[in-house]
């Protein structure tokens, strides 16, 4: 697939040319989450890239004389060969889970407006982001020939820094895309390709970029080009932009110009994955399309519909993109008369329960023949609000997380050893072999996760020095954030974006009570939460300020902390460093969920509400549940008794539990719960696993 979608190199890297091929791994994320790609940048420059953890930021920085000693450095030359050879092999293997279970011209094409593949491409907010981005990496590793769709948002999504008192600051950054790997997607006519979008009297063009995700291509649009009015350079330059009309501008240029990118290519997709509401217009694009060429509206309009797979993360309609009718009537003229119908009739299709809305999840739905929900519960829920438009049940396909990318470097490397470096796949073919990892020995996997947890600790010291020292604490303040969170205690985990269902204050609903369980000497334990609200949800940053008040009472001083600028990064961090994993959404609201996967594989169990991906995956012995499943619309009360359940679990189950040491130290009975995690999880929750039952399911279907 990426021969098909030819690049050219914008940015010259002063690289000598026995070592050229480092510019195409820096260009290609499979270093992210392979490690030989690692520790060629490790070698290359550690303490560069310590700082910026981004390769081709690394490659622009490194001059002729610093290449002069490293190419003299027999450490270097071997990581340099060891990372040719495992890209190359990577990259050219014909042997692969879709080479064995898929068929012969498949093309499917993936939509999604944000895709979280490493933190150095921020473009990305939070679960959907890595949800696609993980879908990219387990297609690449499987060999599904799908290619990506979406935007490139120059000032990306915002940096978070939280102030002394608890407000959210947002910091939007300006890309390089010099820094970035991304690359121009030549045009036949030479020079970087261009489609064009029709809107209201004007035409605006999106230059098409190309990302490198393992074998798998991710086309990027970009409409901040010469040839676009100043006013209309903007439009894709921030992920979820709060202007509801440059929201709409910027769906339209991702559905539309989505479609014609992939036509100017030549790529023609067999299935059409639209991942959530914001890519449908996509949908219309290609109705315009098959009308244009000839097909009578009810035949494309069943063609368009067969072809297609529309997946909700949202389990209230109310969560659908919705836009007033006033932006549609304003942009989608020319669309509809492509379709040859009146503009109130695509206000029909984006029509639900009678609102006067254009809601793209509406609309994706009545053009999809298969509508999914990400987890088992969600997919009954979508089929209970949903039916009326898809005539039929929703299926569902579990979420699931890219193993590689999450797993600790201890469990990696004992996989790689074991299975090689596609252990993943391996796994899947094979789920039996899972053992091999939790039948390591009780000090063993005591070990591994105590070297996460001092990884963790480490870098969460660091920024919150770095997060204090802003705030104006003197020096021997900051001296004393190394006596911080002592690796004694049990750790709890709560991070995910601050979204008010997601409850993250429920723990302190009696304060007095979690205070006593907190900082019971004999069992101390300590909580961590990290999380972005958005911009515009003042409920959610409401929630960030009540923790840091929470963090600064006296009796709760140094058993709550915040970290700022949650990103992919911290959570690798936290998914592997931290004890247990909690997560409190009000019931049915937790579509899936996925950053509890990657904790359970690295051995850390989930203390969770029942609902979303827990439903499913709790087992009785790999974790605990608390709270009531059941949706109830008196929230005080649901929460008064949720909260109280909590301070009982931890109480009496895991708190005992974790502190119950044999003669050697080892909390034996916790590590059995680890290992019941692993098991239960590695596989089942994998993004491999979730790729190839949407190819199953969908893809192959079609
Ligand atoms: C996994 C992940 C999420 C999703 O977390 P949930 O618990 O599923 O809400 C959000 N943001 C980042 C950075 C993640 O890595």
């Amino acid at each position: 697939m990426l021969e098909k979608i030819p690049v050219f190199n914008s940015v010259a890297f002063p690289v000598p040319q026995d070592f050229d091929r480092v510019v195409d791994i820096a260009n290609n994320l499979w270093w992210s989450w392979n490690s030989p790609g690692h520790q060629l940048w490790t070698s290359l420059a550690p303490r560069l890239w310590e700082q910026s953890h981004n390769p081709v930021e690394l490659l622009r920085a490194i001059g002729p004389e610093q290449w002069h000693t490293l190419t003299q450095s027999e450490s270097f030359t071997d990581r340099y060969r060891d990372a040719v050879t495992a890209f190359e092999h990577y990259m050219d293997s014909d042997d692969t889970w879709h080479g064995t279970h898929g068929r012969d011209g498949d093309c499917i094409a993936y939509f999604c407006t944000e895709y979280g593949i490493d933190s150095s491409l921020p473009i990305y907010s939070g679960g959907l982001g890595i949800l696609a981005g993980d879908h990219l990496k387990s297609a690449s590793d499987l060999g599904l020939p799908l290619v990506g769709v979406g935007l490139l948002y120059r000032r990306g999504y915002f940096h978070q820094e939280i102030e002394a008192d608890g407000d959210q600051q947002h910091i939007y950054p300006t890309l390089d895309l010099d820094d970035l790997p991304v690359r121009p997607v030549t045009a036949t006519t030479g020079g970087q390709l261009r489609v064009s979008i029709e809107v209201p009297g004007r035409v605006v063009q999106a230059a098409v970029w190309r990302v490198e995700v393992g074998r798998i291509p991710l086309l990027l649009l970009d409409t901040d080009v010469p040839e676009n009015r100043p006013s209309d350079r903007p439009i894709t330059h921030t992920l979820y932009v709060r202007g509801r009309e440059m929201r709409f501008a910027q769906e339209l240029i991702l559905g539309v110009g989505g479609v014609k990118a992939l036509d100017a290519l030549g790529i023609a997709p067999t299935v059409w994955h639209v991942n959530e509401g914001h890519a449908a217009m996509s949908m219309l694009e290609r109705l315009r399309n098959a009308v244009g060429s000839g097909i009578p509206l009810d035949t494309a309009r069943e063609q368009v519909k067969e072809r297609t797979l529309f997946t909700l993360h949202t389990p209230v309609p109310a969560g659908n993109e919705k836009f007033d009718r006033a932006l549609s009537a304003k942009y989608l003229g020319p669309v509809a008369e492509g379709i040859g119908v009146e503009v109130g009739e695509l206000n029909e299709w984006a029509s639900s329960n009678g609102e006067e809305m254009f809601d793209l999840g509406a609309l994706a739905i009545r053009f999809a023949n298969n509508v999914n929900g990400v987890s088992a519960r969600h997919g009954e829920i979508v089929t209970r609000d949903w039916s009326h438009l898809i005539g039929h049940e929703a299926i569902s396909v579990t979420n699931g997380v890219h193993t590689p990318t999450w797993m600790g470097r201890e469990g990696s490397r004992m996989l790689r050893n074991d299975f090689g470096m596609e252990w993943a796949t391996k796994l899947l073919e094979n789920p039996d072999d899972i053992k091999r990892l939790s039948e390591v020995n009780d000090y063993l996997i005591w070990q591994w996760h105590q070297n996460r947890k001092d990884a963790f600790t480490t870098f969460a010291r660091g920024r919150l020095r770095r997060q204090f020292a802003r705030h104006g604490q003197s020096p021997d303040e900051l001296g004393s954030l190394e006596n911080l969170l002592p690796t004694d205690r049990l750790t709890l985990g709560f991070a995910r974006r601050f979204a008010t269902y997601k409850r993250a204050t429920l723990l302190f609903n009696d304060l007095e009570r979690i205070t006593e369980l907190l900082a019971n000497p004999d069992r101390p334990v300590q909580l961590v939460f990290a999380g972005k609200a958005h911009p515009a949800d003042d409920h959610g940053q409401a929630l960030i300020r009540r923790l840091v008040e929470l963090s600064r009472l006296p009796q709760l001083v140094g058993h709550i902390h915040v970290l700022e600028d949650y990103d992919a990064r911290i959570a690798r961090y936290m998914v592997q460093g931290c004890d247990v994993w909690v997560n409190s959404p009000r019931p049915p609201m937790e579509a899936s969920g996925t950053s509890g996967m990657k904790a359970a594989i690295n051995g850390v169990p989930n203390l969770s509400v029942l609902d979303g991906w827990w439903v499913e995956g709790y087992t009785g012995d790999n974790g605990w549940v608390f709270g009531s499943e059941e949706p109830n619309d008196d929230w005080d009360a649901a929460d008064a008794h949720d909260a109280d359940d909590f301070y009982r679990v931890l109480e009496e189950e895991v708190a005992p539990l974790f502190f119950d040491r044999d003669d050697e130290g080892l909390p034996t009975g916790w590590i059995e719960m680890m290992r019941r995690a692993i098991d239960t999880s590695l596989v089942r929750f994998s993004a491999h696993r979730m790729v190839a039952e949407y190819y199953e399911k969908a893809y192959h279907q079609q």
